[in-house]
């Protein structure tokens, strides 16, 4: 649908750019993706790998997953076109994740053609920082807005326990780098889990006192491929690391963030912010704002819904934008009112597509 039913000139996108009028006023621009409770969707989340460097228990088993590959995943000029046809219908936001984006050698390329997308204002990466200082400079060059890093333990032992791997020193490297260069948005994600790293929650509160990071505390999900999650105990919900926080530090402030970042506090005269993210509990569900497409090419309108519109699939049979725009409309049409009754939906009834229940977040796009 174009608005209006007219090619319409958007004055914004052409000032922001500094696009001629010529190439603005010839591209069309859609409604804005909505979905039946009045939400509107202008942040997109695309996992272009499914590979990764790391093993994290809490995200796949030590021998991988079944990870998508070559023709299996989408091209570079598919994911840029798709950004493309998503800025016309008002996405202002994109975030590249997987997998590991890093591992993807066209990622400059992705973060470049993302940046110079008419309307798109911002373009974010989250990373484990492993491998990001052979990028950084050439990411800070291409406008990459901002980084989230992941980073559980900061000791070495349960670093390798966690991710199945060595380099925590790496990361804390990665996130000074991030800041030196100077990237407008540096956060720290941090999945506190009962048993694993949660004796380090204060040592990651304790990090904003001297550097303009977020520290973002994330509730462990049911994406680990089966793994440790069954059994519960490691577990820790965002009402009681609130609790943590209030009890260490009693005249925490509330600070603002994101539309997902609801709970964002801020230990006075501390530099950085800190931030808990109700993953799990999902009590952030009314101001989602997030579209997901998965390194195979699939749009999901939930994280916790098993249903999926193939993009690949039209991509790859010619389809036009106005195409597109559709298949992202009847998503949205379908969107539950929250990652609970999408649940239940799931459950419920046949998936629309061969890909049935995604395990582990690799595959899904954390
Ligand atoms: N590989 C990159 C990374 O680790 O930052 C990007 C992809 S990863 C799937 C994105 C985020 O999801 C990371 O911050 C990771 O810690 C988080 N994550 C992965 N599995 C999770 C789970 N089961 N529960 C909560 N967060 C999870
Ligand atoms: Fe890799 Fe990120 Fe999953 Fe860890 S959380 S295994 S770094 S994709």
């Amino acid at each position: 649908m174009l608005i209006n039913g007219n090619f319409s000139k958007d004055a914004t996108v052409g000032e922001d750019r500094g696009l001629s009028s010529i190439a603005t006023s010839t591209r069309p621009q859609y409604a804005p993706l909505q979905d039946t409770f009045g939400r509107t969707f202008d942040y997109v989340r695309i996992a272009i790998t499914e590979k990764c460097n790391l093993r994290c228990t809490y995200c796949m088993p030590e021998e991988g997953v079944d990870f998508k590959n070559g023709e299996q995943i989408l091209t570079a000029d598919e994911i840029l076109r798709v950004i493309d046809v998503l800025a016309r219908m008002g996405v202002k936001k994109v975030r590249f994740t997987g997998g590991e984006p890093l591992v993807r050698k066209d990622i400059v390329k992705l973060v470049e053609g993302a940046v110079n997308t008419p309307g798109v204002k911002s373009v974010h990466m989250t990373t484990n920082g492993i491998i990001f200082p052979k990028y950084a400079k050439a990411l800070r060059e291409a406008g990459l807005t901002g980084l989230n890093i992941s980073l559980d333990t900061v000791d070495s032992q349960k670093f390798f326990d966690i991710t199945r791997r060595p380099g925590e020193d790496k990361v804390i490297e990665s996130i000074k780098l991030a800041l030196d260069l100077g990237f407008p948005r540096v956060k720290v994600n941090n999945v506190l889990m009962k048993g694993f790293n949660d004796g380090e929650f204060f040592d990651f509160t304790e990090m904003t006192k001297d550097q303009a990071v977020t520290v973002r505390f994330i509730e462990f999900m049911p994406f680990d491929a089966e793994q440790i999650w069954e059994t519960g105990e490691h577990f820790l919900s965002a009402d009681a690391m609130i609790k943590m926080l209030k009890e260490r530090y009693p005249n925490i402030e509330l600070d603002s963030g994101t539309r997902t970042e609801h709970h964002v506090f801020r230990v006075p005269g501390y530099a950085g912010k800190i931030a808990i993210i109700p993953a799990f509990t999902r009590s952030l569900c009314g101001n989602c704002s997030r579209i997901r497409m998965t390194a195979d090419g699939r749009i999901r309108n939930c994280l916790y819904s098993d249903s999926e519109y193939s993009l690949m699939d039209i991509l790859r049979a010619g389809a036009s934008d106005e195409e597109i725009v559709d298949l992202f409309r009847k998503a949205f049409k379908e969107k539950a009112k929250d990652g609970f009754e999408a649940k239940k939906l799931s459950a419920m009834r046949e998936s629309t597509i061969e890909f049935k229940g995604r395990t582990s977040m690799t595959q899904i796009g954390g």
